[in-house]
């Protein structure tokens, strides 16, 4: 199975990184990032904004 991910709300800063390098798989929701789609996106570009967070909110799920 294909891993996921998930954002911490208490961690994102809403700079909207991954709003806008994947809409198809993070939205903001109460001001908040969101992984609404979390199998929207192939791994490595997941990767890229889990690397990119510029707080770390954006975690693998085991
Ligand atoms: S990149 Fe990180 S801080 Fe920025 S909106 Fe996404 S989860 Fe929040």
């Amino acid at each position: 199975m294909a891993r996921t991910v998930w954002v911490d709300r208490d961690e994102c800063i809403s700079c909207g990184l991954c709003v806008s390098l994947l809409p198809e798989v993070f939205r903001f929701e109460g001001g908040k990032s969101e992984a609404y789609n979390p199998l929207g996106a192939p791994e490595e570009k997941l990767q890229e904004c889990v690397d990119g967070c510029p707080v770390g909110a954006i975690h693998w799920k085991a």
